[in-house]
């Protein structure tokens, strides 16, 4: 009872940052991406593959959240695209404030598109509202289709699922089907996509899908 209204307590005052952030991002006119998935699913490398992609299309920003190290926003700026390194020094997840800090460092009003690549993790990121637009997370088929209906929230959370490292597909088990279909159980309206960063399949619909969700936040659809 006592852990449970502390866990209250911590929910509602990241819920005021939360908004804090979204009030600034409206005012900026940014669309802001939540990507989250497991540790080692691919997040980095889709998102260097995608500052490649987008850099005519649009400006794009990225904020990484990591325990430690600033090997991922190493690899991402390597790509010509503003990155912030968040180190959460522990922490499992990233929250409104870790990320409300980080946009000090970032001026969100010369970007088009921010995606934060929240902390390796498929349980609490998903519990933390940021202020984003939407949550995405990324599943890769070496983790096993059952983790939907293990790990739920990510699912009923997220707007877009990526079936990611595809090209893996022909030496796993791994039954797409059935995880779209117990994720879409969970959340009937998920997209989903299916993508290697490696061959480059399901790129182009993804980049197609950020213009398209940048485009219709900004018309306020
Ligand atoms: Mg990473
Ligand atoms: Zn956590």
């Amino acid at each position: 009872m006592i852990e449970l209204t502390i866990e209250r307590g911590l929910l509602d005052d990241n819920d005021r940052a939360a908004q804090v952030n979204r009030d600034r991002f409206r005012k900026a006119g940014v669309y802001v991406l939540n990507l989250m998935s497991g540790p080692g699913a691919g997040k980095t490398t889709l998102l260097e593959q995608t500052a490649q992609r987008l850099r005519d299309r649009l400006r794009m920003g990225v904020i990484v959240g990591d325990i430690q190290t600033s090997r991922d926003a190493d690899r991402i700026g390597r790509h010509g695209v503003p990155v912030h390194q968040i180190n959460t020094g522990g922490g499992c997840h990233l929250d409104a404030r870790m990320l409300e800090a980080a946009l000090d460092a970032m001026d969100p009003a010369s970007l088009d598109l921010l995606i934060v690549e929240n902390v390796g993790n498929l349980v609490c990121p998903a519990e933390f509202d940021l202020g984003e637009h939407d949550k995405a997370m990324v599943l890769s088929v070496t983790e096993g289709a059952d983790k939907p209906a293990k790990y739920p929230l990510m699912f009923c959370q997220s707007r877009l699922m990526i079936l990611g490292k595809v090209d893996l597909l022909p030496y796993l088990d791994f039954d797409c089907d059935a995880a779209i279909a117990d994720a879409r159980a969970l959340n009937p309206g998920l997209e989903v996509l299916r993508l290697s960063s490696k061959t480059g399949e399901g790129l182009e619909a993804w980049t197609d899908w950020l213009v398209g969700r940048w485009r219709a936040v900004r018309e306020g659809r």
